[in-house]
């Protein structure tokens, strides 16, 4: 008898966690390593789980460094995902504070990666090895909204393999969300379509939108490499400034998680008025223009049309 009755109490359990949306209590927990991969994981998740964000909103990914509270994510979560590309160089290490045995999901899987700009020319005879830690490829490929239907995808397969009883909510709502992102990658196209090509010219802080750049054709000029962890020579900065003077661009961008001071400098020696503000490795606070991937392309979109404008 007694066999039996914790048997039938189990039944019941996993019968009432498929028919019932899950509480907050029994979602699946998840990792996300930054923010902009939270939000996407989240839209492919829905209500089976809940995502944690190691890095936040504002925050740099390429400088991070785990605080107790994020090994304690870690170790809770069924399912970590990353960006991949060399972009968590500090996962690893992470994974095995938190003992975390678990899958370690890569969203970038099967995108065709950028090689990062120029490798070369950010390397100075001081350099160290953490400066490579990054790795060939440039990390930033959810500045194009193909790759996010990509990283959609990857997120609801792994999802799926990890809790098969939604594997239908996690295709639809993976599928959902590609609509979405497949509408604002056709309004972006049309949108920098109807600017000149001489005028689609940017200077921002370091090089994350190389493959935004790509797949709009704006040429992004940037004063730091793919990362944010190394500085620029005073060669480099003044090539730059004599680029941004000769080429007469106007449109110049701090970016929302990187320091400013290098930018301000460049904008000041090269006569530039200093322009708003891109969301490049980070979303917004929950209160700014850019508390989700969406609006986060929506509202960098619209700033850098109205300043290529004026080139
Ligand atoms: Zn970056």
């Amino acid at each position: 008898m007694n066999l039996f009755r914790p048997l039938s109490a189990l039944l019941a359990a996993v019968t009432l966690a498929v028919s019932l949306p899950a509480s907050a209590a029994e979602r699946i927990p998840v990792v996300a390593s930054f923010s902009i991969l939270g939000d996407i994981v989240a839209n492919v998740g829905g209500d089976r789980i809940a995502v944690t964000t190691l890095v936040g909103p504002d925050e740099d990914a390429h400088v991070f460094q785990p605080a107790p509270d994020d090994i304690k994510s870690v170790s809770r979560a069924k399912l970590v995902v990353v960006n991949g590309l060399g972009f968590e160089g500090w996962m690893e290490r992470l994974a095995q504070s938190a003992n975390y045995r678990g899958d370690i999901v890569v969203a970038s899987a099967g995108i065709k990666a950028r090689e990062r700009v120029a490798e070369d020319e950010h390397e100075h005879a001081d350099h160290d090895h953490e400066r490579h830690h990054h790795g060939k490829d440039d990390p930033h490929a959810w500045q194009d909204p193909q790759n996010v239907i990509v990283y959609a995808r990857n997120i609801a397969a792994a999802l799926a393999k990890l809790d098969p009883a939604g594997a239908d909510a996690y295709r639809k709502n993976g599928e959902a969300y590609a609509a979405k992102l497949q509408q604002l990658d056709s309004w972006a196209a049309a949108q920098f379509a109807q600017v000149p090509d001489a005028k689609r010219k940017v200077i921002t802080s370091h090089d994350a939108f190389e493959y935004f750049g790509a797949r709009y054709k704006v040429r992004f000029l940037a004063a730091q490499g793919v990362s944010t962890d190394s500085e620029p020579s005073a060669k480099e900065v003044a090539t730059l400034i004599r680029q941004i003077r000769s080429e007469k661009i106007k449109a110049l961008f701090f970016e929302n998680m990187s320091n400013p001071k290098l930018l301000q400098q460049i904008a000041r020696e090269s006569g530039v008025t200093a322009g708003g503000k891109l969301y490049a490795d980070a979303l917004s606070k929950a209160g700014g223009p850019a508390p989700d991937y969406l609006s986060l392309m929506r509202y960098n979109i619209g700033q850098l049309l109205d300043k290529i404008r004026l080139n």
